[in-house]
């Protein structure tokens, strides 16, 4: 049961907001062990007080499912995948590579590498790497605020429910601009800040909770707040909402199926967003700069010299 000694061994966690600066904000949920606060200058929502200790173990938490867990729906969630680098070539048709950003099971590694493109993936998670290297996908250990990459490595950098865990995403994405080459694709999924559970039941929901995602995350932003994070860290935000909006839909006999599927998700993904029911939010951004392509074998080679 939570006790008022344990309410005061909060200590402050972020002393003002990780995107604007601003210092003040309003509170959105205390816990003995956390409180959550939106910032009065952006919005965006970010954890003010931790109790100390409440992140440790990171790794052991976090990891704790079983290998035939991250196997449940492989070919499904590489396809899901493959829509939202499709959706990232459409920004940068010469890409030859891809860096994927808390790259877990390898689903994303996977879809990259059905798709011809030189994978590489990065974990905080040794378990993690380990399960990639075995699966026969190319991934090395590191945080996203440091990462383990020289500059301009990659044409596709993904960062999939990554950035929420840092506790200054800012620097998780000029680390990711400083490793794309210019005229590369950044493609970032975030939980919705403006999910109705945030703001309706926010002891209630799995968001704030220390004992579910409150140790984990520490960021929730809106759908403005990842664009002008991107754009402070020199990213271009050009695409947002699902990846699988794509401007060049298929022909022939599997078009009537594809425009169906188009129809349906453009009324979900809009009647979901405008009731607060979208869990998460998409965003496309590019380096800017000119491309230049190296030939295919040419990039698989640097990477590999890396
Ligand atoms: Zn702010």
């Amino acid at each position: 049961m939570p006790t008022e000694s344990k309410a005061l061994s909060r200590t402050t966690f972020l002393a003002s907001c990780p995107i604007c600066g601003a210092r003040e904000a309003s509170e959105v949920v205390t816990f003995p062990e956390l409180r959550f606060g939106r910032c009065a200058g952006c919005g965006l929502i970010y954890k003010q007080e931790q109790q100390p200790g409440l992140g440790d173990g990171y790794e052991e938490k976090y990891f704790r499912f079983t290998p035939a867990g991250y196997l449940a729906r492989w070919d499904h969630r590489v396809r899901k995948c493959q829509r939202q680098i499709l959706a990232c070539l459409e920004f940068a048709p010469h890409a030859r590579s891809l860096l994927d950003v808390g790259c877990s099971a390898g689903y994303v590694l996977a879809a990259a590498k059905s798709l011809g493109l030189s994978e590489m993936g990065m974990d905080f998670s040794d378990f993690a790497v380990q399960l990639c290297r075995e699966r026969g996908f190319r991934a090395e250990r590191g945080s996203l605020d440091k990462m383990p990459f020289a500059d301009e490595s990659f044409d596709i950098v993904t960062a999939k429910h990554t950035l929420e865990h840092i506790p200054s995403p800012i620097d998780g994405l000029r680390e990711i601009h400083r490793v794309l080459r210019p005229g590369g694709v950044a493609f970032l999924i975030v939980p919705d800040a403006a999910y109705y559970k945030h703001t309706l039941m926010p002891r209630r929901g799995s968001s704030f909770r220390p004992d579910r995602r409150g140790w984990q995350h520490h960021v929730y932003f809106y759908e403005k707040n990842l664009a002008d994070a991107s754009a402070r860290a020199g990213l271009t935000p050009v695409k947002a909402g699902k990846s699988i909006f794509r401007s060049r839909l298929a022909r022939g006999p599997r078009a009537a199926l594809e425009y169906a599927r188009y129809a349906f998700l453009v009324g979900w993904t809009h009647g979901s967003r405008v009731t607060h029911t979208r869990r998460e939010i998409q965003l496309i951004s590019v380096k800017p700069g000119t491309p230049q392509a190296l030939p295919a074998s040419q990039a698989h080679a640097e990477s590999a010299a890396r």
